[in-house]
Formats: C-alpha cells, sequence, structure tokens
C-alpha cells in the first residue's frame, strides 16, 4: 500500500479545495484540508480537480492493428487485414497492446475501461500492472459451430478474470446478435445472472444488423436481446446508432447501457450516430467509448465527446441538443453508473435506482481523480464544460490519479518509452508494420 497522498490548491467547481487519499478513498475534501506529515503531496496551484473519463467500449490490444487497413471499408478490413492477423495473436502481443492502450488512457484522463478482446487474461495483467482499473470480457463467436468449445472458454475466462479483482471486473462478451447464435445468447444471459458478472455486447451498429435480425426472428434487435433475457441492469450495448424508440423505451425499462462510439461509427461510415435526445427521453443510461484503435484510431475520449456533441446539435438540428455539462457527465460515466463499477458487489452498491447521477469526486468515493494543466490556454477562459467539451483534448490531463496511486504528473506517464518499443515489437512480429 502506498502513503497516504495529499492535494493542495486544486480547483474543484471553482473553489480552492485540498483533499487527503488513504487507502485508495478520498478521506477528507475541502477548503480546510492540508497534508498530514508523512503524505506524499501534489501542490495543485489552481489545477481544476475533475472526475476522470471512463471509456465503456474498448478492445485495448487494438492499438497494435492502429491504421492498419484503415481505408478500407468495415467488411474488407475484417477479412483481409483484422481476421487473419487476429489468428496469429498470443497472449504477449495482447499484453503489450494493452499496456499501450492504457499509457494513452492514462496520459488523457481515462481511468475506467470496459474491454472485450481476445486472451483476455493478458488484458487483465495490463490493467493491473498499468494501476488502471477495467471491466473485461473475451469475446464470443460461435457463427461456423463450437458453440460448447466457446462455453468452456468462456467459463476459463471468468474463473481467471476472478483472479484479478477488484481492479478488474468480468464480463461475458458475446460479439453481437449476427456472430452468435440464440442458444450462446440465453446461455450468456443464464450465466451472467448465475454469477453477477457483466454483459458486453455490440448492438445495433449497422442498417444491416437490424434488416437481417427483422428477417431472422421477426423483431428488431433490443426486442430480440430482451426476449433472450440478455437485457438487464449490467448489460452494456455498444453502438446502438439504429434503435428506435420502442426499442430505446425498453432498454430504459430493463436498465441497460447503450454506449455511443460516434468516432467509430464515422470512420467505418455506418451513415448515423446514436439517437441521443431519444435516448434522454426514454431515460436510457449513456456512456461514450472510443472502440477499438483499430477502428478509431485514438482513444483520447475527451476528443471523442467533442465529437459526439457535435455529431448530436448536428444530427438534430438543434444546438440545444446536448449542453455540454451533460456531455461532460456521460463521458465520466455519470449517467450510466454500471460503467464505473468493478465488482459484482460494486454493481449493486453504485447503481441508484432510477439511473440518476453518482458524484465521482466525493469525500468517501474512490481517489480517482485528473488534475488538468492550470493557466492553459484552453481552460484560462470561459466556462469549465465548455471549454473541456469543445476546446479541449486529453493533453489538458496533467496528472491522472486511481485509488491514491499518482500514475501521470505533469503530463509524463512512466516507462513509456519502453511500452511503445515494446508494443511496436509484437506489432511488427504480427507483420503490421
Ligand atoms: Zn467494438
Amino acid at each position: 500500500m502506498s502513503a497516504p497522498l495529499a492535494v493542495s490548491g486544486a480547483l474543484l467547481e471553482g473553489e480552492a479545495v485540498g483533499l487527503r487519499c488513504e487507502q485508495g478513498r478520498i478521506v477528507a475534501l475541502g477548503p480546510e484540508v492540508t497534508p498530514k506529515p508523512g503524505d506524499e503531496t501534489i501542490e495543485a496551484e489552481g489545477a481544476p480537480l475533475v472526475a476522470p473519463l471512463v471509456n465503456g467500449h474498448t478492445h485495448a490490444a487494438m492499438t497494435l492493428f492502429r491504421g492498419y487497413g484503415g481505408d478500407l471499408p468495415l467488411m474488407r478490413w475484417l477479412r483481409e487485414k483484422i481476421w487473419p492477423v487476429e489468428a496469429k495473436l498470443e497472449a504477449e502481443d495482447v499484453y503489450w497492446g494493452t499496456r499501450l492502450a492504457c499509457a494513452e488512457m492514462i496520459r488523457t484522463g481515462t481511468t475506467r475501461f470496459w474491454d472485450m478482446y481476445w486472451h483476455p487474461g493478458a488484458t487483465a495483467r495490463a490493467v493491473r500492472d498499468a494501476g488502471l482499473r477495467a471491466t473485461i470480457g473475451g469475446p464470443l463467436f460461435d457463427v461456423e459451430g463450437g458453440t460448447e468449445e466457446m462455453k468452456a472458454t468462456a467459463i476459463a475466462n471468468l474463473d481467471e478474470l476472478a483472479g484479478h479483482a477488484p481492479q478488474v471486473g468480468a464480463a461475458l462478451a458475446p460479439h453481437a446478435i449476427y456472430t452468435v447464435s440464440e442458444a450462446l445468447l440465453r446461455w450468456t444471459a443464464e450465466t451472467a445472472a448465475e454469477r453477477g458478472v457483466a454483459v458486453h455486447i455490440h448492438l445495433s451498429e449497422t442498417e444491416d444488423e437490424v434488416r437481417e435480425c427483422l428477417e431472422r426472428h421477426g423483431l428488431r434487435p433490443a426486442a430480440y436481446l430482451d426476449r433472450l433475457g440478455m437485457l438487464g441492469e449490467r448489460t452494456v450495448l455498444a453502438h446502438g446508432v439504429w434503435l428506435d424508440e420502442s426499442e430505446l423505451e425498453l432498454i430504459a425499462e430493463r436498465g441497460a447501457t447503450v454506449v455511443a462510439n460516434p468516432v467509430a461509427n464515422m470512420k467505418l461510415a455506418v451513415g448515423g450516430v446514436l439517437p441521443y435526445p431519444a435516448a434522454r427521453r426514454a431515460g436510457v443510461r449513456v456512456g461514450l467509448g472510443t472502440d477499438g484503435a483499430g477502428s478509431n484510431d485514438s482513444l483520447d475520449l475527451l476528443s471523442d465527446l467533442k465529437v459526439f456533441a457535435l455529431s448530436q446539435r448536428h444530427a438534430a438540428r438543434d444546438a440545444t441538443a446536448i449542453p455540454a455539462q451533460e456531455a461532460w457527465a456521460i463521458a465520466t460515466g455519470a449517467r450510466a453508473p454500471l460503467l464505473r463499477a468493478t465488482a459484482p458487489a460494486e454493481l449493486h452498491r453504485i447503481l441508484p435506482p432510477a439511473g440518476g447521477e453518482v458524484d465521482a469526486v466525493r469525500e468517501g468515493g474512490a481517489a480517482d481523480f485528473l488534475l488538468l494543466r492550470p493557466g492553459s490556454y484552453e481552460l484560462g477562459v470561459g466556462e469549465l464544460y465548455s471549454d473541456l467539451v469543445y476546446a479541449a483534448s486529453g493533453s489538458i490531463v496533467d496528472t491522472t490519479v486511481v485509488g491514491g496511486r499518482v500514475l501521470m504528473r505533469g503530463g509524463v506517464v512512466p516507462g513509456l518509452e519502453e511500452i511503445v518499443a515494446r508494443a511496436a515489437e509484437r506489432s511488427r512480429r504480427l507483420g503490421i508494420c
């Protein structure tokens, strides 16, 4: 356990405050709080103190494929580039790809993420070594058979991931409704309920997916998942671009979370964005994600937040479609408390009954927070949340703290050079560069 950490001279909602952390939690926060002897100290010098960002949908190790086949359409990109190299993936590739992703997330203010990728045990090791938090699931696919083997692998993955708690939470991650059989989806719902783990799935990303679902099952994607028992308070649905109002109402009623991935949607040219105003009207819990670096290609969630807000205003032809503070709340997981939870016990504690907001930087809360660069051109003038959404990018983050541990100070992520070199080596091994 590291020494207690004390921050002085930070700005919280415009007020100068001090903060002390012990054993991973914020034990004191306010204008009168000062360091105690023996504390590790940070002089914040007027740096804004804010909640960290939560990336609700990633395939972290795909940093290894950054820029690879990036100008191809989706199916050619997958068939000609991604699937052939993924067939050669080893656990060490995933470990170093994820370490690279974690370094980028620490640099740009993300402290939790929801991941779906091969060798999830290697992802978990990387997350722990980096000092971050994540909910991780190995992808489930059985479009060409192998359902029983997939179940056995999924159970083995859950057991392995359980050994990495509490920093790492476990999820079952069926890839999508068009790559996973009805039987395996039902099994996923039952097993997730039995084990108290989360479910993470891509849903309603393309119009073709909706059309095929209607043809095969006579239902739209969210209604189909609901019939299989897959929609609940521990379910994360990535994308949701083509959800209609009836689906959004159903998702809200079940308490599931939808994660918007606007940059990946635009890069893969799916032709739309999550209908956020309708989702809000329905009361859906909404988060923000980058998707994998293979299809984004950045993990800087603050940059994606600007795209999210702009695309919503643009699509709605309404400049009032999403206020900046609301956009910020979405990026920090305040509108989807599930995204901030890791352990199953935490899931029950943190979920408010009606999906209200949870204030992240508070006395008694986890000691996870950011200090932003004071006196910067992006934040020096204007209203903080508006500046954060529209003027800043992840480079505005000066200090990243998780569980009272300082993971970055002064914009420097320790060990970055080695991480980049090792990831580049693994990428070369796979024949990427
Ligand atoms: Zn994805």
